[in-house]
Order: C-alpha cells, then structure tokens, then sequence
C-alpha cells in the first residue's frame, strides 16, 4: 500500500476500531463501492454499519442535498422551524405513518444513536417515575453512560469507570435454548415479590440484535413481550436504530409483528445518506417534557431532514422497495445456508432477519479469519455478537443483484479456503469433521 497513513497512527487515539479490521486509505464511495485512493474498489457489506441502507452518495439523495445547499437554505437551526424540518415532518406522517395508522409524536435528540436511547429511557423512567429497565442479553444501545447500562458487552460495559445502574437484564428470545418462551421466566420473576427485580419504568428492546450477533426475536416472543409490558404496566421500548429503516425487509422491523411500542428510537439509515440524525417516537400522551427540558445543541440537522425526507419519498410510498428487499434477504438466507451445510452442524449455522442475516461461525477465530479473508478479496465485512463470531451482512438494500452474489461468492470462497486449514488441523488433532 503506498498511501501514507502515518497521520492516524502519530495523531489518532487508540479507540480506533473498524479502522483495524480494514487498514486501508479510503477515499471515494458509490452505491455499494468504496474505493481507496488508488482507486481500487471494495464491495461494502458493512455499509456504515447499517447507516447507508441506500448506498454510497445515493444519487436522488445528493440532488436534493446539493440544491438545498447551493440555495442557502438553514443548514444549523438549533431546533427552530425550518423548512426542510416542516417537509421531513410532513413527509414522515404521510408516507410512513398514516398508512400504518401509527399516532406518534416526534423528538428530535442530539444525532446519535444513543442521543435518542438516553432521550427515550428519561421518558419512560419520568413518566413511570421508577428507574429499573429491563434490557436483554446480548442487547445493544450505545455507549454513552444511559445507554450502556442497558447494552451488555462487557467490552464496552468495563470502560464505563462509573457503576452502570437502573437496568435489568433478562434472557432474549432462544438465549435459554428452543422451546423456552423467556417472557414466561420475566412474567415470573415480575409477577414475584420476593424475586428482587424493582418493578421496571420500561423494557427495551431491538427485534433483531445487530452488535449482539443479529439474534432475531420470533414475532410469537415479541407480541408476548408487549403483553407483558401491559399486565406489568412497563412502556415497551423499541430500539430500531439498526433493524429499521427497511433493513429487516419493512420501514419498521416490527410492521409485520402486530405491536404498537409505546416509544420508538430511529437513526443509522434515518437520513440515508450518512448525515447523522436521531428521532424518538413517542405516544402522544407520554409527551410530558417541559419546554427545553432535554436539549441539545445539534438537534436535527436540516441536510438531514433534506435526504431523508427524499429517501422516504423515493423509496416509501408503496411496497416495491419492501419487496425487493425481502427477496434479495432470501437470497442471503438461502447461500449462507447452502454454505453453512457443508460442514459439520458444529461449524456454522443462519441467523436473522431481511437484508440482517449472520453466518454463525463456531468461534470468533474463525469468523475472523473468513472475514480478513474477504478483505483480501477487497471485500468490506464485519462480525458482530459476544465473541465476533458472527459475519453479518448490512450491505446496502439498494445493491444491484450482481453485486449481491458477487459479494456471496466471496464469502463463500473464503469460508472455503479458510476451512481447508482448519479441517487439516481438526484431522491432526483428531478431531472428527464433515
Ligand atoms: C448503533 C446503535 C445504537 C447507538 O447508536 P450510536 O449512533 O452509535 O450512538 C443504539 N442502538 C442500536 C440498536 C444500534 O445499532
């Protein structure tokens, strides 16, 4: 590599992390392509961790982006109407909401991710006026000190340098193993006095686990979640930060499921073009802030408002996006499982949901392995889960079917070669495999 990255190693902290995975210049990105300065190009399964649902510099998104800044209009409006806020605003309820018969009311929060979990778990513990929430196992909901007493990496939990407290956390769905409802043992414990579990402000929530290694929740789990929350008088919490915005195969990765959450987090593909931008939905009645009582410098950010009220408009008013996406979810569902059928029931195995699918591997070494195989391939992929065993697939739903059995096949060829080696050393060291 001739580029000179010396500048990151002198001057940049060590937190740096994708940026290890991936050790390259990066300088130019388009739809599903990122392209060092070289001008190599690196298919992108990563996709900004699941923030370009709709690819690199998406065309119908730069148009409008360009034209509201080449005509001046508000770029930074601390929270004051704006027009682009006001067409966001309209576009939202008419296109996603009103179809869905969805009553919600909008904040807009600091523009990260966890911005609008804090946002959202003041909310429930000031409505409810109690401070325990449940969370689950392997749940993921940012990093700043709120949000990461409901997240349970340990990784991330042990850098706190604080107690992280007013959580619970209990088993998500198929944590305890097939055939075991966890919201049965929550009931319990809930339905206990003596069980020591204060009674919860609110449970929260994703449908499918992105950091968590994209465990996806059965409809049947979440709707006896939600029951839950209404027999415990507990607000039920939706964090759709990562499963949203189309990623599972519908605006909300909860549509088909039949639940109404009492507060929705939203943000990664919110804008679609990589501008940060966070929303928390909420219940009309649960709509108690006082004026200015939780703020925020950059809340909501008018180039935001502008590419998401065009992908919205481009993508959302009627189902043909959805379908597609569902179909290119099947795609991947389906060539993980031809791969994962290969080998042994003990090497690999399927999980998630829409464009949100994981090959298991069966242990962190080797899903790294595959994955910095792949980048040898000038392939852009990540792992998620407790030990980074699972390769997830967050490429962009906008990604031509080429590009999408392109990217298969390498996965494929790298589980093939890496597997080689480790079916040779299995048989040294006497082990049985396929
Ligand atoms: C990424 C993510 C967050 C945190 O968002 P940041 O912008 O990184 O703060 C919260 N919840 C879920 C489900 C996420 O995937």
């Amino acid at each position: 590599m001739t580029s000179d990255t010396d500048v990151f190693d002198r001057m940049e902290s060590e937190v740096q992390s994708y940026a290890r995975s991936f050790p390259v210049l990066f300088s130019k990105a388009k739809g599903s392509y990122l392209y060092d300065e070289e001008g190599n190009a690196y298919l992108d399964f990563l996709a900004g961790a699941g923030t370009l649902n709709y690819g690199h510099n998406n065309p119908v998104l730069k148009e409008k982006l360009i034209a509201y800044l080449s005509e001046d209009y508000i770029v930074h409006g601390l929270d004051m109407h704006t027009v682009a806020k006001r067409d966001f605003l309209d576009m939202f309820e008419e296109v996603i909401l009103k179809p869905r018969e969805m009553n919600y009311v909008m904040q807009f929060t600091g523009p990260t991710g966890s911005n609008a979990v804090e946002a959202a778990l003041k909310i429930a513990r000031n409505i409810k006026g109690r401070s325990n929430i449940i969370t689950f196992t392997n749940g993921f909901h940012g990093v700043s000190l709120g949000s990461l007493a409901v997240t349970g990496n340990s990784h991330h939990r042990d850098a706190a340098g604080v107690e992280l407290n007013g959580a619970t956390v209990m088993p998500y769905d198929g944590y305890m193993g097939n055939g075991f409802d966890t919201t049965e043992y929550i009931d319990k414990q809930l339905s206990d006095s003596s069980s020591g579990i204060d009674h919860p402000a609110a449970v929260i929530v994703e449908t499918v686990q992105g950091e968590g290694g994209i465990n996806a929740a059965s409809f049947e789990w979440l709707r006896n979640l939600e029951k839950l929350c209404r027999k415990h008088d507990m607000l039920l919490i939706l964090d759709d930060i990562q499963a949203g915005c189309g990623r599972t195969g519908n605006f909300f990765s909860f549509d088909e499921v039949g639940i109404e959450p009492d507060i929705i987090t939203l943000s990664k593909s919110l804008s679609g073009y990589g501008l940060p931008f966070s929303v928390v939905l909420m219940r009309p009645e649960l709509d108690q802030w006082k004026p200015g009582e939780h703020n925020g410098t950059f809340r909501g950010h008018n180039p935001a408002f502008v590419t998401a009220t065009a992908a919205i408009d481009h993508y959302w008013r009627d189902d043909s996006f959805a379908s597609e996406v569902q179909k290119k979810g099947d795609i991947i569902q389906e060539r993980f499982r031809e791969i994962a059928s290969q080998y042994d029931d003990h090497w690999f195995y399927v999980t998630g949901r829409g464009m949100m699918q994981g090959l298991v591997c069966r242990d962190g070494e080797l899903a790294d392995a595959i994955t910095t195989e792949a980048f040898k391939h000038r392939m852009v992929l990540e792992t998620s889960g407790a030990d980074d065993q699972v390769i997830k697939t967050l490429c962009p739903l906008t990604i031509s079917e080429e590009d999408l059995q392109r990217g298969l096949d390498i996965i494929a060829e790298s589980v093939e070669a890496v597997m080689k080696d480790k079916v040779k050393q299995d048989k040294r060291s006497g082990l049985s495999v396929a």
